[in-house]
């Protein structure tokens, strides 16, 4: 699929068209409606090809009207607290303190790449004291992580048939919720099977190849990009090829799977996961809204924004992210827990 003009978001003038969109949305933002297109026939192909696009363009546009146009977000503030969220940035600090490091250990401020990964995927440092979290925002290599992964610890379970790893205190709570959905007739499962939580760095190595190659390919088809910068991008040194590919991306130049938006919406920056930290858990069942707020109740939340069933496990209670720097994005009925960036530390 090229870049192009969403006809879904087109007509898009706030939320109603979006609720349409998303409300159908697949699993997967990106291996969205197949099943759907494969079991039409005749004339049901073509209305099924029209949701299909719908839904293959609804939560990735839906990311990038969210990237371009503040007001499709909706702020909502929880419970009876009206006060708005703390500055991630200060909360980070005291957070870090708590740990005995510092934010100029984890993610140098020198460091735009670094920088950037952190308010995308930074809820994890302001995590309950009871999980480990990352000593670097960017991992560099399996040798770094294994060791962050024996010291952090964690444990197996079988969940629906796949063997999943999670650290302890966030394993414990997944499983709290899945018996409490059980009890309702519900189910928490893994999605894809063991990938679904713990990954190693080769994993997240390979998934960032599965976008950046095929990019390139396209776009060197299409003449943005000659063979000398394609093979100057892959002979880099991975830091400075995320660096120069998120630098492409400000220029239209995507690296997601359909080529529409930032690769960072897709997939994780080689070495960045949350799945690495072992603290996320992509759930099958994201869409039942009793579901997510069984997870949010057991300290489970979505904090990456447009990876829809990415669940982070943060261990706190839901009214207490804001004074934790994060502040809540509704779209369309789902709630994502993200940094609230507003200063620079
Ligand atoms: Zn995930």
């Amino acid at each position: 699929m090229i870049p192009s003009t969403l006809p879904c978001l087109t007509v898009a003038e706030g939320h109603t068209i979006i609720a349409t969109v998303t409300q159908f949305a697949a699993p997967n933002p990106e291996s969205c409606g197949e099943g759907l297109v494969r079991k039409a026939r005749g004339r049901k192909f073509l209305i099924a090809l029209l949701i299909c696009t719908c839904f293959c363009l609804g939560p990735n546009a839906l990311a990038e009207s969210i990237g371009k146009n503040p007001e499709l977000m909706t702020y909502r503030t929880t419970g009876d607290d009206t006060t708005p969220p703390a500055s991630f940035y200060e909360v980070l600090p005291k957070a870090l303190k708590k740990r005995k490091t510092v934010i100029e250990n984890i993610c140098p401020p020198s460091d735009l790449v670094a920088r950037r990964i952190l308010e995308e995927y930074g809820a994890i440092f302001v995590a309950d004291k009871k999980v480990k979290i990352p000593p670097v925002c960017i991992f560099t290599s399996e040798t770094q992580v294994e060791k962050f992964q024996d010291e952090a610890d964690y444990i197996t379970e079988t969940i629906a048939g796949a063997d999943v790893e999670l650290q302890p205190e966030a394993m414990k709570a997944l499983l709290k919720a899945r018996e409490e959905a059980q009890k309702e007739g519900l189910d928490i499962t893994p999605r894809d099977g063991p990938e679904a939580a713990r990954r190693g760095y080769q994993d997240s190595l390979e998934l960032w190849n599965t976008r950046f190659l095929p990019a390139l390919d396209y776009w060197l088809s299409q003449g943005r990009l000659n063979e000398e910068q394609v093979e100057r991008l892959k002979g880099m040194p991975l830091h400075l090829q995320i660096a120069h590919v998120l630098e492409l991306e400000k220029s239209g130049i995507y690296f997601s799977k359909d080529l529409s938006k930032s690769i960072l919406y897709s997939i994780a920056a080689p070495g960045t996961s949350q799945h690495i930290a072992m603290l996320a858990f992509d759930v099958n069942e994201f869409l039942d809204p009793r579901v997510r707020e069984i997870l949010a109740k057991h300290g489970w939340f979505q904090t990456v924004l447009s990876d829809l069933p990415h669940f982070t496990f943060l261990g706190l209670k839901e009214k207490d992210l804001p004074k934790n720097g994060l502040k809540s994005v509704e779209v369309d009925g789902q709630t994502f827990w993200i940094p609230n960036v507003v200063g620079q530390p």
